[in-house]
């Protein structure tokens, strides 16, 4: 299929390691997929953590302190161990807090301050959030929030901790001013936006590729193959000229030779998506003039051409162009809102989400297991406990040490991801993150590369999930069996 050698020629049968796995929620049938979407950035472009953060966070920084923050806030430097993606910001009380899909509330930071129960409790009586008041709560969604969820509680520890400050409930006073947690947070979503906008970020990030952009070799080998069995099109937010700067620098070598030039790995490009618009009503499909890199007059209506770059369009003009049904397209993208979420419930395309911090999680993971293992057995045991009281009876279990050791682990576990913990689960619960991932995500891997370790005939299995009265049962089925077992071999030896 392809001559690449790191791939093909020396190592044919490729071993697929922990970390090489793509994972399955929903079982799909590579064989059946027409067609291969990818999304461009944190997808098919990954950004070196932290020094892409880093910049993101000093460009927010600096343009906040002249605009009139404190100067003060420029001591401040990224830190990649605070921020996890899939926290929410409580605009009203200025708290930053990882939830469950329910919106009850995991954990909780005042800048970097954890709060612990009974601090949260004062905030949320309830330890509960109703995330659906998108006015007061906002979720830091994809990987691009990370340097501002930090920058937001550098923000907040400073103005805490500046004596010149009153602190309130609800912002800070300084002589007849006040600024609320609100203020701040619109002021610093504000710059964002303008550093995106305005194309700072992207002029930085081109200016300084090697420092920022991951040159994944096997990107070009995977699309190559790809395209011999099914058709690929790319689907990006950014616009043509740093879409283009970042796919010459992906998949035109330099030295290689003859040059394949990045368009002819695709055939669809579509950019300025505006996704999660993309897979509603859309915007307006025009043609980009790859020459000057504007946008034709009024709105394509031709047949595909190869190699031709679109502006704008829908997910529907997609699947006319590429003559692909939605069930059959694959689409890989890394935001499980924009790109995941919308693509599945809007549109029932199949899905693929890329997590970068998977590979970490999964490192993380196998070493502290005997953590969660421990949790899991502290479980069976509180069970074990009330198993022979029913409302009837008197006796109280004293189970307060072992809720305190459910803490410990869970205050352990967290920490070993980092400050705010795992993206996936705090202890035995798992994030609003997680359970967005598990309905949304047909499959999911730390990259899109990992689609390399497997045929494409590949049947991804889902794995059987029992529900909590089937694994009752089953449980209870394994308990029978092991004691007829047991009892077996008792009167066995009893024989011998
Ligand atoms: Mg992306």
């Amino acid at each position: 299929m392809d001559s690449d050698p790191s791939i093909c020629s020396e190592e044919p049968k490729l071993k697929r390691s922990f970390g090489q796995m793509v994972f399955v929620n929903r079982s799909v049938t590579l064989e059946n997929i027409q067609c291969f979407g990818f999304d461009m950035d944190y997808t098919m472009a990954m950004y070196k953590s932290p020094d892409y953060e880093s910049m993101g966070f000093e460009l927010i920084r600096d343009r906040m302190v002249s605009v009139g923050y404190p100067h003060e806030l420029l001591r401040y430097t990224y830190d990649p161990s605070f921020p996890t993606r899939g926290l929410v910001i409580d605009t009203k009380f200025g708290n930053l807090l990882k939830v469950d899909s329910n919106g009850n509330v995991l954990v909780c930071s005042h800048g970097f301050h954890i709060l612990k129960g009974e601090d949260v409790h004062k905030y949320y009586p309830n330890k509960f959030i109703q995330r659906d008041d998108t006015d007061r709560f906002y979720i830091l969604n994809t990987l691009y929030n990370l340097s501002e969820t930090y920058f937001y509680s550098c923000l907040v520890d400073f103005f805490t901790r500046c004596t010149r400050y009153t602190n309130l409930l609800k912002g800070f006073q300084h002589g007849d001013l006040f600024m609320s947690y609100r203020s701040m947070f619109q002021d610093a979503r504000d710059t964002v936006d303008f550093i995106h906008d305005s194309g700072i970020l992207k002029d930085r990030t081109i200016k300084n590729l090697d420092r920022y952009v991951i040159k994944e070799p096997n990107l070009p080998v995977l699309l190559t193959r790809i395209k011999v069995v099914a058709k690929v099109f790319l689907a990006t937010n950014s616009d043509y000229s740093y879409t283009e700067a970042i796919m010459k620098y992906l998949l035109e070598n330099k030295s290689g030779s003859p040059k394949k030039p990045w368009r002819s790995f695709f055939d669809l490009i579509v950019v300025d998506t505006k996704k999660p618009l993309f897979f509603a009503e859309g915007t307006v499909l025009r043609q980009v003039d790859t020459n000057t890199g504007k946008l034709r007059i009024g709105t394509y209506t031709g047949d595909l051409q190869h190699g031709t770059v679109y502006s704008g369009g829908s997910s529907d003009v997609i699947c006319d162009l590429l003559d692909v049904r939605g069930k059959n397209i694959l689409y890989v993208g890394d935001h499980i809102f924009g790109d995941i979420l919308k693509s599945k419930k809007r549109q029932g395309w199949r899905t693929f989400l890329v997590v970068p911090e998977l590979t970490k999680e999964l490192q993380v993971w196998d070493k502290k297991k005997n953590l969660f293992e421990e949790l899991k057995r502290l479980d069976i045991f509180l069970a074990e406990l009330y198993k022979h009281l029913d409302s009837d009876s008197q006796e109280v279990p004293d189970i307060r040490a072992i809720q305190t050791r459910m803490k410990v682990l869970t205050y352990r576990m967290d920490m070993s991801y980092g400050q705010m913990g795992s993206l996936l689960r705090s202890g035995a619960r798992q994030t609003l993150f997680a359970s967005q991932l598990m309905r949304y995500a047909d499959l999911y891997s730390s990259t899109c590369i990992n689609l390399l370790h497997y045929p494409f005939n590949y049947l991804f299995m889902a794995p059987p999930v029992l529900m909590p009265h089937e694994s009752v049962a089953q449980h209870a089925a394994d308990f029978a069996a092991s004691e007829l077992a047991r009892t077996n071999k008792t009167v066995q030896t009893s024989r011998n």
